[in-house]
């Protein structure tokens, strides 16, 4: 094998060699067609080479790619952060952006905001943010202080902010041991046990993603969560970021996941499907209730990056939201979403290792058991995630891996995200291979 100068996530792996992308379908150097089952890592939400991004990308190179967002303004940052505003769930709140790079520096900025909030008003004791054991919101020291995805967060530990965190709404293994509704919430509920054991005077914010993504693979709250989690906000006056990096855009059948249960955050931290992967560029929508204190303060943000808000992004970013609505990729991922849910249910039928299937949109998540009634997860030695990742990849389908959403990390998953374009032929396609992948690993279980 030729020696590699790339250090790669996993630096034995021998990984195909993408060599040009069409619609829903990546290829490599040999020509090996790949449906992209998770948009990548739930990124690429029009699917790749789509032309009028390219000409889009193109018409801003040769005008400028490039200014520093302390010597000027763009028009496409201004339209950028003009059109997120408009976004028809939240156009009430007014909410500007900060632009960024990732979703990680998305999430870290949504902390510092909120932090900055209670210190322009005289509090600066509320610095802490709490969130939840089942989370991932992203790498940077931050982002990775507010998540609770062990594997993630083992190494550095001991350099990580030790911040509250309380139980995610994971039904299918609820961690009080109850079901919904005579659980009547306790995961809800024990944001306030929290806020009194620390004292509202030192918490700036919560912190949720709307679905649970990486940590959990897909991990639907049931009806009343966030409602209940809003009410003790509002009362604490605790401020409420929603990380929507995974699921905003189009992703899970509305523009923004919250609106499925119509509770407005104070701040938003978005990024993945904003460029869908054309150009990196994520934000972070900030409420003008939350603003105004900044405004009439020190009048500062005080973070950002040498590429924030750089024009080439920005352009990218509105062609993309532009496409988005001109081809009702809301919609249709609303519909074909459910598609692939009710065929993914169907097809748990016949394979005991399948434990749930649960999702919303194009965003599904596949949970696996060693014993489907006891629910007990595989041995981490059984390497099943890999196994089902790496056999649908030989196979011509790529998935994601994700944890359960067990607490410390253990459970085997997957999440399967295609790009909002896919179209039901191409599902039953998805699901073809999908099954032929779960027969394969489940036969070579016995
Ligand atoms: N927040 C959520 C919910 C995510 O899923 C991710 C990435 O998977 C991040 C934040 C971090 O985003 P990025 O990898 O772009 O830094």
């Amino acid at each position: 094998m030729k020696r590699s100068f790339l250090i790669k996530p996993m630096l034995d792996d021998d990984y195909p060699t993408a060599k040009y992308g069409k619609g829903i379908y990546i290829y490599d150097e040999n020509d090996k067609q790949y449906l992209d089952g998770s948009s990548g890592a739930v990124t690429a939400g029009i699917g790749h080479a789509v032309p009028e991004i390219i000409e889009a990308m193109h018409a801003q190179a040769q005008k400028i790619s490039f200014v520093y967002r302390s010597q000027f303004t763009t028009e496409e940052a201004e339209r950028l952060a003009e059109k997120l505003s408009h976004i028809e769930f939240i156009k009430d709140g007014e909410y500007c952006s900060f632009f960024v790079n990732s979703g990680s520096e998305a999430t870290e900025t949504a902390m510092k905001i909120a932090i900055q909030y209670w210190q322009e008003q005289g509090k600066p004791t509320r610095i802490k943010v709490i969130s939840r054991w089942t989370s991932y919101h992203g790498i940077t020291m931050g982002a990775l202080s507010l998540s609770g995805h062990s594997e993630r967060r083992k190494r550095f530990v001991s350099l990580l902010d030790d911040l509250p965190t309380i139980h995610a709404p994971y039904c299918y293994r609820c961690p009080f041991a109850e079901s919904f509704p005579g659980c009547q919430l306790k995961c809800a509920s024990e944001l306030e046990g929290a806020i009194q054991r620390l004292g509202a005077d030192q918490i700036a914010a919560f912190i949720a993603e709307p679905i649970i993504g990486a940590a959990g693979a897909v991990i639907v709250p049931p009806e009343g969560y966030y409602e209940r989690i809003k009410e003790i906000c509002e009362r604490y006056e605790i401020l409420f970021i929603a990380d929507e990096v995974m699921t905003g855009i189009g992703r899970t059948g509305k523009m923004l996941a919250m609106e499925h249960w119509d509770v407005k955050p104070d701040i938003i931290a978005l990024g993945k499907g904003m460029s869908a992967g054309y150009t990196p560029i994520a934000a972070t929508l900030v409420s003008e209730e939350v603003m105004k204190p900044i405004r009439q303060g020190s009048k500062v943000i005080m973070s950002g990056h040498t590429y924030s808000a750089n024009p080439q992004s920005a352009a990218v970013a509105l062609a993309v939201l532009d496409y988005i609505e001109r081809h009702h990729l809301v919609e249709e991922a609303a519909e074909n979403g459910a598609y692939l849910l009710n065929e993914l249910q169907k097809l748990a039928k016949n394979y005991p290792i399948i434990g749930d299937v649960r999702g919303k949109g194009l965003m599904a998540g596949v949970e696996f058991v060693s014993n489907f009634f006891s629910k007990y997860p595989f041995s981490k030695n059984v390497n099943l995630t890999n196994r089902i990742v790496a056999t649908a990849r030989d196979k011509g389908l790529l998935i994601y891996p994700a944890s359960a959403g067990i607490e410390g990390g253990d459970g085997d998953a997957v999440i399967i995200s295609p790009p909002l374009t896919i179209k039901k032929h191409e599902i039953d396609q998805l699901i073809h291979i999908f099954r032929d992948t779960i027969e394969e690993v489940q036969g070579g279980l016995m």
